[in-house]
């Protein structure tokens, strides 16, 4: 395993230059040590990934983004939920969710212990390991990985959270998040192609491709209005898009209005009616009274309630 790329770390856009083998956490709030906050067969993904067995989600502590309204901040804080997790035991629990017959191996937010999962990776395929594995990120992702990250995985599944810097500025204290997600887009895109099989119903999982998501904000529809317009300049009506209503107020955003709401049902239907307007045709929806069951708390031992 080559975990030399911990130290100096610049593995995200952050490029902090952490000395994570000796032990100093970088931006993103992790050390060398690979901590995971969950793992288990997920149903709380799109269809196509879900399908009739679920996702194989690993949940890794940390993250580079702190958005503020982040709704897996008690992982995705610094200090956050998880436990440190050596080589072998990851593998011997990705195996484990191999063998329950999920559809896929979901890795969700990656970017920051990319020398585990790729060596992870290598090791599953040279046993034989055949499902699809699925690299769930922020969009957040350094352009120069994207081809390092496309060697091994089948599908990626980015969202694409701002179209407007001062916001991305103000969310996640950095304005170039647009430019830098428009960027890994367009790689994820030239190496894998729009995802297929495209089957809404999941009878069909998918095998290969991007999918993107977009998770619809309170108060910021001038915001989403601007990313369905940059995704479809770039990519095309076809391009399959998750368009998100699950927006809920957690941890600081609770304090920081409009973001303190739900979103309205004339927020969601604007950005569906764009949505519609510019001819996305491969489209997910969300029911906006979609319940709370995949509405994580990470203090449980299943975070999810709708996972069985
Ligand atoms: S992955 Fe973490 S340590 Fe590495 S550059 Fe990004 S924030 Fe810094």
């Amino acid at each position: 395993m080559d975990f030399s790329p911990y130290t100096p770390c610049r593995l995200c856009p952050r490029q902090c230059a952490a000395d994570r083998l000796d032990g100093s956490p970088g931006v993103c709030g992790e050390t060398a040590e690979l901590r995971i906050a969950s793992w288990g067969p997920h149903m709380g993904e799109e269809p196509c990934f879900t399908g009739t067995r679920g996702s194989g989600a690993i949940f890794f502590s940390g993250c580079a983004c702190h958005c503020f309204f982040c709704q897996n901040w008690q992982i995705s804080n610094v200090h956050g939920n998880g436990r440190v997790v050596s080589p072998d035991e990851f593998h011997r629990l990705a195996r484990g969710l191999i063998e329950t017959g999920v559809h896929n191996l979901n890795f969700v937010t990656p970017d920051h212990f990319w020398p585990h999962i790729e060596a992870l990776c290598v090791r599953l395929r040279e046993e034989g390991a055949q499902i699809p594995f699925l690299f769930n990120s922020s969009g957040y992702q350094l352009p120069a990985m994207i081809s390092r990250y496309a060697a091994h995985m089948d599908i990626f599944l980015p969202d694409f959270k701002f179209a407007d810097p001062v916001l991305a500025r103000a969310v996640m204290r950095d304005e170039r998040y647009p430019e830098i997600a428009l960027e890994a887009l367009r790689l994820m895109v030239a190496e894998k192609g729009f995802l297929e099989p495209f089957d809404p119903t999941g009878i069909l999982p998918a095998r290969q491709g991007v999918l993107v998501r977009h998770l619809v904000l309170p108060g910021q529809i001038e915001n989403t209005l601007g990313v369905l317009e940059q995704l479809r300049e770039e990519f095309g009506r076809w391009l399959p898009l998750s368009l998100m209503s699950q927006y809920t107020p957690a941890s600081a955003a609770q304090t920081r209005p409009p973001f303190d709401r739900p979103l309205t049902p004339g927020e969601y239907q604007a950005a569906l009616d764009h949505a519609q307007h510019l001819g996305f045709e491969n489209l997910f929806i969300q029911p906006l009274d979609a319940g709370n069951d995949f509405l994580p708390d990470f203090d449980r031992d299943k975070p999810f309630t709708g996972n069985p």
